[in-house]
């Protein structure tokens, strides 16, 4: 049988990946002798190679300056949270008092619907996509009970198609049908699930004219797809940094709040971290928020964290962020096409569950095997493929512009093809 994709054509290809350097950067894992096919980028980003001495400095500051690293580390960690700003706003489309590194995904979700989920008998709904994450579902239905309401009023747009995944249009009518009653919208950009990007502009512009208050989760989003976050309107967003953002596992999360909502007296829940820097050590009682996404920090920076993510948002620094898509979507679509090839001379079906379109699609593939079970993704976690397997039969994987490779991907359709040769269950 050909290869759909070929090897040299695959070479060819990385030899000339203006992004193909960048490689180079990062620790690749390596099983039976070869680095492996690394598709889960989206689920942890490798470790930068710049990590451990970026760790090592702030040991390093510590063991030698004790409590005076705060303001005598080669970077102070009393204002340590401020050195990733810039590279976020760079990646969220933010301006940088915008963004903060701060916290977790979830927890960060809470903090910010603290302040931006304020429901009445009137609106007292939150509208979400169906099939959302599981921690962010029980973050909005605690959300909802913490305000004395109940799940009835979580309202969870469904798909039409066999995926269950809403489309930009289901959410728009959606927001046509119920908006009204909805207080705020909180959606994944990119679904976990199917590497659906959703028109995050339309949406916001349709739930804004409706009266709501929109929300994010950029957690498959950071560091995979652009976003212009302050040019949307969007009102707030949040995002892990584990997972596109190469952060390691356990990252500083980030927050984003539109600047227009920076002096608004908005309830909170507030730290000492959020207070104005010129008077938080004067340790007085009554809390006076800095004029910025800042505002909703409530600890100190955790520094060790940060100075991983600081490595990997270096390597970020120097990406051409139009060249990182192009590649992405250029990956995610020879993919599509192998997958469908491979399928069709195997005769065995398939289903993409990621959408073909461009702007619909960030670096994810989901394909469903329809007759295959867990031993079909062991036999290829055997020949060195990592990626990631959900019930049913579906297999994520993700090309990361940063570090995958063209010959990764026709390395993949080998072992694919070896695979299915295996007569099904
Ligand atoms: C990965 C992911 C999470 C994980 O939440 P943590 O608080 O970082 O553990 C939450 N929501 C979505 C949509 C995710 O993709």
């Amino acid at each position: 049988m050909n290869a759909f994709f070929h090897i040299d054509e695959a070479y060819a290809l990385d030899a000339a990946d203006p992004l193909g350097s960048f490689r180079a950067a990062f620790h690749l894992p390596v099983w039976e002798g070869n680095e492996v096919i690394y598709l889960t980028g989206n689920s942890l980003g490798l470790q930068p190679k710049g990590v451990g001495a970026a760790i090592d400095q702030e040991l390093t500051d510590w063991k030698n300056l004790g409590v005076e690293g705060h303001f005598h580390a080669k970077k102070p960690w009393m204002p340590y949270h401020e050195f990733l700003a810039d590279s976020l706003a760079r990646l969220s489309g933010a301006h940088p008092h915008e963004v903060v590194a701060m916290g977790s995904l979830t927890a960060n979700l809470h903090f910010a619907l603290a302040s931006f989920y304020q429901p009445t008998a009137a609106r007292p709904a939150i509208l979400c996509e169906a099939k959302a994450f599981p921690s962010d579902r029980y973050a909005l239905v605690s959300q909802l009970q913490f305000h004395g309401y109940t799940e009835a009023d979580l309202i969870e747009v469904a798909g039409t198609g066999v995926d269950g995944v809403p489309t930009d249009e289901d959410i728009l009518t959606a927001i046509a049908t119920h908006g009204d009653r909805v207080a705020t919208l909180l959606i994944g950009g990119v679904n976990y699930f199917t590497g659906r990007v959703y028109d995050m502009a339309r949406i916001t512009k349709a739930a804004h004219k409706k009266g709501i208050l929109v929300g994010w989760d950029l957690a498959h989003a950071m560091g995979n797809v652009p976003l212009s976050l302050h040019d949307w309107g969007v009102d707030f967003a949040a995002w892990c940094s584990y997972k596109y953002l190469n952060a390691g596992p356990g990252g500083t999360a980030g927050l984003f709040v539109h600047e227009r909502h920076h002096a608004a007296d908005l309830p909170r829940l507030a730290g000492w971290w959020g207070h104005n820097k010129k008077t938080r050590f004067l340790m007085g009682p009554d809390f006076d928020p800095i004029q910025s996404a800042e505002a909703w920090q409530v600890s100190n920076a955790p520094v060790l964290s940060m100075a991983a993510q600081r490595a990997s948002l270096d390597i970020f620094d120097q990406v051409d962020l139009a060249a990182h898509r192009q590649k992405g979507l250029d990956l995610t679509r020879r993919c599509m096409d192998m997958l469908e090839a491979v399928a069709q001379e195997l005769d065995e079906p398939i289903r993409l569950i990621t959408p073909k379109e461009d702007p619909s699609r960030g670096c994810q593939v989901s394909v469903q095997f329809e007759q295959r079970d867990r031993t079909f993704f062991d036999a290829l976690l055997a020949q060195g493929v990592v990626a990631d397997w959900r019930e049913p039969g579906t297999i994520r994987m993700a090309f990361i512009p940063l570090y995958s490779r063209y010959s990764d991907l026709a390395r993949l359709e080998q072992a694919l093809r070896k695979t299915l040769a295996i007569p099904a269950a």
